[in-house]
């Protein structure tokens, strides 16, 4: 008995989520291309834009809540702050021991914006009439 092989390439592109903006795998088929990395998000994108429309937002508009847009501003401007300081003590000709703790500073005042995250609980993006 002889077998054939057939071998499947499914070309693998990049996407963003269009609700939280993280980078996922789509497949490059011909077909509708995933806009969200998973359903949940398509589902919460559904939901903030019906109620953008209850709400009457404009294009562009977004409602977030205010003390999660605080925590995010907090740790911006601790994040501003430190470039501050990092290029202050890299003036001139910085020892690589002085780099070492620039890079220390730097990372434990971005590190808490890595799970940082405002969702809006109502928004219309601006290409939301090309959503599907
Ligand atoms: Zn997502």
């Amino acid at each position: 008995m002889r077998y054939h092989y057939v071998t499947v390439t499914q070309q693998m592109e990049i996407a963003h989520c269009a609700w939280c903006g993280r980078a996922f795998a789509v497949s490059g088929g011909s077909g509708r291309k995933a806009r969200y990395c998973r359903r949940s998000h398509r589902q919460r994108a559904f939901e903030a834009r019906c109620l953008a429309a209850r709400m009457g937002l404009d294009s562009g508009e977004a409602l977030v809540d205010a003390a999660a847009l605080c925590r995010l501003r907090d740790r911006l401007y601790v994040l501003e702050s430190a470039l501050d300081d990092v290029e202050a003590d890299l003036r001139g000709r910085p020892a690589p021991e002085e780099y070492r703790r620039a890079f220390q500073h730097l990372y434990a005042a971005a590190a808490p914006l890595r799970d940082s995250c405002v969702e809006p609980s109502a928004v219309l993006s601006r290409d939301a009439a090309h959503r599907p």
